[in-house]
């Protein structure tokens, strides 16, 4: 184990940690005390996608729930994808998970019982056949984000600097031109601007998902796949990223910037209708409003063309007022500040891009491609969530696949660190850019045709022109990059366009309609096709030694 030092722009520690969500915070909790550590987030700690997360974390806890169950209705949804022992291994520990986050503090709804005890309170998601999801009023994320926020804040064991901005892995491919091993990375002081070397035995990425990449998404601006791009960039395989989610009901209003409301709401009997009342799920599923999301958001995606309608509506007016005020009481405030009372009227919903499925490829104990470098939460890809993720699984994915990490580090704090000598940042050859609309241009017309040809519904002809937009896009980055000085926005500029890249010729590569890739030239799974995930591989991948 060696000490915490910090030198001018220059940190050593055990385990660096890329990101302050359920996942990275998670880890450096288990981690805590027996490895000296460093926690980075870009924007303010409690700043990602957990915040936000509404509806809730699953674990198989009901009277009449099984492991079996979970199970099935997880490889149900991942449309024959998922890899079935990480899905058996990550709801085994639901239950765990839960006891665990309640033991820092995390304060979970409860209801009372005929005979006066209380229990969780556990509502029910598309794709679930039970009740099983366990929750914090509609404000499951903020609870555990907080929580783990403040028992980190409170740790002495645990360094936190915020506002810093990873760039670039360091490895000793890079440095020395052999072996792929993880020994830290460059990171930018957003408050000075200056890029410090943050050295590590090892680095984590829990960066989080990609869709910034899309105009519309539910996700924070965080979410704009570093952690992805910086893998890939190391020589890690990415796995799967044709299966970006899109959440079927995010509020419409311009002022929104796309409020999710969750989908509990439609597990409490709340209606998909059209502006005159209709309803309409039934006709493309069984299961109506509780068909999973990519089959809802298709449908509605369908009603807005077919209709050319900007939107429609989700309506649970029919309930008691009460119940939705002490069910739903955060969505309800929010919409009630747009102007839209949801115990009296239908409220407007659109889809927005929510969720990353695919991502850097890791084993059960989250490891990657590169020697002493883990990735967890929405930037890895598991295996979990095959070509859909289920709702509420990508909590618990979080915190699996930290404890996972975190057993695996603590087995291997003995090992000698590399011996390698990490070069500071070079500027030398950069100025400051004269051309910043450049960056908020491309920003733009990335994530609009993203939005318009990489979309909910896909065809290979709009694919092939992002993919010619996208080639022309990397050029005049990796040129503005290798002139001007870097900022947030070029950063995430360069790692965005990289993952639209893999999105693209991920989607271009299945051919074949599955889970939340749905392309019109293939409009039906294909058989052959079980099973087979579809895995980029970067030119600098080397497959590590078997041990
Ligand atoms: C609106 C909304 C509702 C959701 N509801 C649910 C739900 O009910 N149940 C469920 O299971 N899932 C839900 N999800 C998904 C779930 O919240 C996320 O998958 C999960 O929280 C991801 O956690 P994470 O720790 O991987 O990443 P995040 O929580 O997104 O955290 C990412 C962290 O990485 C940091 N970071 C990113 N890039 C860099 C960089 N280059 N340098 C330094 N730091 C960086 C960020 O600052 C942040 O701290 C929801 C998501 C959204 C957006």
């Amino acid at each position: 184990m060696v000490s915490s030092v910090q030198e001018f722009n220059k940190h050593y520690h055990d385990v660096l940690i890329i990101g302050s969500g359920a996942a990275g915070l998670s880890l450096a909790l288990r981690l805590a005390g027996h490895c000296s550590l460093m926690i980075l987030s870009k924007g303010p700690l409690t700043e990602g996608s957990t915040f936000y997360a509404q509806g809730g974390i699953s674990a198989v806890i009901g009277q009449y729930d099984s492991i079996d169950s979970h199970v099935n209705d997880t490889l149900d949804a991942g449309a024959n994808l998922c890899d079935e022992r990480i899905v058996r291994y990550t709801v085994e520990h639901g239950r765990h998970i839960i006891r665990w986050l309640q033991q820092q503090g995390v304060e979970f709804t409860h209801e009372t019982l005929a005979d006066g005890s209380a229990t969780l309170h556990l509502t029910r998601e598309g794709g679930h056949s039970h009740r099983r999801v366990v929750h914090a009023a509609d404000a499951t994320g903020k609870a555990i984000e907080t929580s783990l926020a403040s028992q980190a804040l409170n740790n002495p064991n645990i360094n936190i600097l915020e506002h810093r901005i990873a760039v670039d892995l360091i490895t000793t491919q890079k440095l020395l031109g052999k072996n792929n091993r993880c020994v830290g990375a460059y990171v930018q002081n957003l408050e000075t601007g200056r890029v410090e070397v943050f050295q590590a035995r090892f680095v984590v990425l829990a960066t989080g998902g990609a869709s910034k990449v899309y105009l519309y998404t539910s996700n924070p601006d965080t979410a704009s796949g570093d952690g992805i791009a910086m893998a890939w960039r190391a020589g890690c395989r990415v796995v799967n990223m044709e299966f970006m989610q899109f959440h079927p009901t995010c509020l419409y209003h311009s002022k929104a910037k796309t409020y999710l409301i969750t989908e509990a709401i439609r597990g409490e009997g709340g209606k998909l209708i059209l502006a005159d009342g209709t309803e309409f799920m039934h006709r493309f599923d069984p299961r109506g409003v509780l068909a999973p999301r990519d089959i809802v958001a298709r449908a509605i995606d369908h009603q807005m063309k077919r209709l050319g309608i900007d939107c429609v509506y989700l309506d649970i007016s029919h309930k008691p007022t009460e119940f939705i005020k002490s069910h739903f009481p955060n969505v309800y405030a929010r919409c009630l500040e747009f102007g839209y009372d949801m115990t009296k009227a239908p409220i407007p919903v659109v889809p927005a891009a929510h969720y990353t499925c695919g991502g850097v490829m890791t084993n059960r104990k989250a490891q990657t491609d590169v020697e002493n470098l883990f990735a967890i939460g929405e930037v890895s890809f598991t295996g979990l969530h095959g070509a859909n993720r289920m709702a509420s699984n990508s909590l618990l994915e979080c915190l699996v696949f930290a404890s996972s990490a975190s057993e695996d580090i603590m087995a291997r704090l003995e090992e000698p660190p590399a011996d390698v000598e990490i070069p500071p940042w070079d500027e030398s050859k950069v100025t400051d850019s004269d051309e910043e609309v450049v960056v908020s241009h491309n920003w733009d017309e990335l994530r609009r045709f993203m939005w318009d040809y990489v979309g909910i519904v896909r065809t290979t002809k709009r694919l092939q022109r992002a993919k010619r937009r996208v080639d022309l896009l990397l050029r005049e980055i990796d040129e503005y990059y290798s002139h001007f000085r870097i900022t947030r926005d070029l950063i995430e500029l360069r790692d965005l366009a990289l993952v639209a890249d893999l999105i693209i010729r991920s989607a271009l590569s299945r051919n074949e309609s599955r889970g939340l890739h749905y392309i019109l030239d293939y409009p039906h799974i294909d058989p052959k096709l079980d099973h087979a995930s579809t895995i980029l591989e970067p030119k600098n991948y080397c497959p590590l030694p078997v041990k």
